[in-house]
């Protein structure tokens, strides 16, 4: 199967600013981003969206969300942050390898909940 970009960022076949790295997951800048601050975290496992995580996937999706804090606070985004993940075409998905979108620095009240 022809692997997704993101693979591809992984695998240092295709470049991107790397924020953040570990056995389980990678943090990238976003080539277009939607907020001064726009980060990718995103599994090394290929997961094509949210809703094909299984219940195995449980400590996964949880080290993504940690690892999401933990850069925010380096990033001085004053815990101030907006977690995005769009799920199915839909919903916006363009690369289908789950992702989460980190957004600081720009406020999006107007679009969000709350
Ligand atoms: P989605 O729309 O699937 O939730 O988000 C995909 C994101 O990946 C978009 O924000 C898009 O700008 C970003 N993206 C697409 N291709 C590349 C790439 O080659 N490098 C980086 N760093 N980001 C990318």
């Amino acid at each position: 199967m022809e692997k997704t970009i993101f693979e591809k960022i992984i695998d240092r076949e295709l470049p991107s600013k790397i924020i953040f790295e570990d056995d389980r997951c990678i943090v990238i800048e976003d080539i277009a981003p939607k907020a001064p601050i726009h980060l990718l975290i995103i599994p090394k496992k290929m997961i094509c969206k949210l809703s094909e995580a299984q219940t195995y996937d449980k400590d996964l999706l949880g080290h993504l969300l940690l690892v999401a804090a933990e850069v925010a606070k380096k990033m001085n985004t004053q815990e101030a942050f907006n977690i995005v993940i769009n799920n199915g075409e839909g919903a916006g998905q363009t690369v289908f390898h789950l992702h989460i979108h980190l957004l600081a620095g720009r406020n999006f009240s107007d679009f969000l909940p709350g």
